[in-house]
C-alpha cells in the first residue's frame, strides 16, 4: 500500500522557476519542440498581470532565479516588463531564446548584470541546423547572435541536442568553442511534444524537477519543469503559487520523481553528459562541484562584481574558481544555473 504524503508544513519551493510565457515562435522545430510552438501559436490565457503576480509570489516564497522560456519568450508583448519585474523583485533572470531575431532594446536588457542567456545550436552545417529548426536562414541568424552575445560579454550557455543519427554534434561544439562560447551542454532528445516517441513518464525527467525546479505554463498550470508538462500539479490562477507549492499534490509529485530519475540517468548515453572542457579538463572537486559549475558561477560572480556598463573581462583559472568555491562553501551547494533548455529534448530555444 502506498501512503500519499500529506501537505507539507512548509511549501516545497524550487529555487529555479521556468516561466513558459508564450507558445509563439518564429521556428517550428518539427521533430523536436517540446512545446509544439510555432508562428501561429498564441500567448495562452495568462495575462501580463497574472505573470507579474507569479513573479512577485515566486520572489516572496524563496525562488532565486526565473527563466523566461516559450516558444520564443521575446515575442511576448510584455516580455521586457516581465523581465523588469523579476529584476525589481531581486530575482536572477535567464532568457532562453532561439536568438533568431534580437531587438536592440533586448540586447540592452540582456546587459543587466543579473540576466543571462541560453540558446540551442545543432550543427556547424547550416543545412543540418535548419533540418532541426525547420526554417531556412536560422543557422546564420542564431550563430550571428551567439557571436553578438559573446562580444557583449553576456553570460551564455548553449545546448546541443542530438536529434538525428550522424548529426555533427562534435563539430557544432568545436564551432561554438571557436567563437568563444564557454558553457556548452549536450543532450539527447526527450519524448515530449513533437519529439514524442512514447508516452512520456517520470523516467524521461532529469531529476531536479519539483524540488529544484518548476515551470508555469501559458495557462497557469504548474509542472515540475517544461519537459514535465505531462505532470500538471495545480494552477496559479486557481491556487496561487503558494497554494500549489504548499499543497499535497506538489508534495506527491516531488516525492515521485527521484527514483525514476536515477533510472533515467542510467539511460543517458555518455554523449549526453559531456560538458565543455574548460579551461583544461572537466573535474569534480571534493564537494562534488564540477569545474563546469564553478566556471558558470565564476562567470556570474564576475558579472555581478563589475560596475554597470563596464565590459566583463573573461574570468578563467584558479582565482575565479577559488572565489566561487568559497561562495559555495559559505552558501551550501545549490543549483546556480539551469543546465539546458528543454526542447522535445532539453534544448532548443
Ligand atoms: S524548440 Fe524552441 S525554437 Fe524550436 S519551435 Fe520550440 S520554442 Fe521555438
Amino acid at each position: 500500500m502506498t501512503i500519499a504524503p500529506e501537505a507539507p508544513a512548509k511549501p516545497i519551493v524550487p529555487e529555479f522557476l521556468e516561466l513558459e510565457i508564450t507558445g509563439k515562435c518564429q521556428l517550428t522545430c518539427p521533430s523536436l519542440c517540446y512545446a509544439k510552438a510555432g508562428p501561429t501559436e498564441g500567448h495562452g490565457t495568462m495575462t501580463a498581470d497574472d505573470w507579474k503576480q507569479v513573479i512577485s509570489d515566486a520572489a516572496r516564497l524563496g525562488v532565486k532565479k526565473v527563466q523566461f522560456i516559450g516558444g520564443e519568450p521575446t515575442m511576448h508583448p510584455s516580455f521586457e516588463a516581465l523581465v523588469q519585474r523579476a529584476l525589481a523583485e531581486g530575482l536572477d533572470v535567464q532568457v532562453y531564446s532561439n536568438l533568431y531575431r534580437v531587438k536592440l532594446t533586448h540586447w540592452e536588457l540582456f546587459a543587466h548584470p543579473r540576466v543571462s542567456l541560453a540558446t540551442s545550436y545543432y550543427s556547424d552545417d547550416p543545412a543540418e541546423h535548419e533540418r532541426v529548426t525547420g526554417r531556412k536562414g536560422s543557422h546564420a541568424a542564431t550563430r550571428a547572435n551567439i557571436v553578438q552575445a559573446v562580444t557583449r560579454s553576456i553570460p551564455l550557455q548553449v545546448g546541443i541536442v542530438e536529434v538525428f543519427e550522424g548529426q555533427r554534434v562534435a563539430e557544432a561544439r568545436a564551432d561554438l568553442e571557436s567563437i568563444g562560447v564557454r558553457v556548452i551542454n549536450t543532450d539527447r532528445v526527450r519524448s515530449v511534444g513533437r519529439a514524442e516517441k512514447h508516452v512520456p513518464s517520470i523516467g524521461d525527467l532529469c531529476g531536479r524537477c519539483a524540488k529544484g525546479r518548476a515551470a508555469v505554463m501559458t495557462d497557469g498550470t504548474v509542472t515540475p519543469c517544461v519537459l514535465g508538462r505531462f505532470l500538471p500539479t495545480g494552477n496559479v490562477k486557481v491556487q496561487g503559487l503558494a497554494g500549489v507549492f504548499g499543497g499535497q499534490r506538489w508534495a506527491q509529485t516531488a516525492a515521485s520523481i527521484p527514483a525514476a530519475t536515477r533510472r533515467a540517468r542510467r539511460m543517458i548515453p555518455t554523449t549526453a553528459i559531456r560538458r565543455t572542457p574548460k579551461p583544461a579538463t572537466l573535474r569534480t572537486d571534493e564537494r562534488g562541484t564540477t569545474s563546469d559549475e564553478l566556471g558558470r558561477a565564476g562567470q556570474a560572480a564576475g558579472r555581478r562584481s563589475r560596475p554597470a556598463g563596464v565590459p566583463l573581462a573573461r574570468r578563467r583559472g584558479e582565482r575565479a574558481a577559488a572565489h566561487v568555491r568559497a561562495v559555495l562553501v559559505g552558501a551550501g551547494r545549490r543549483c546556480l544555473d539551469a543546465p539546458q533548455r528543454p526542447g522535445g529534448s532539453r534544448s532548443v530555444g
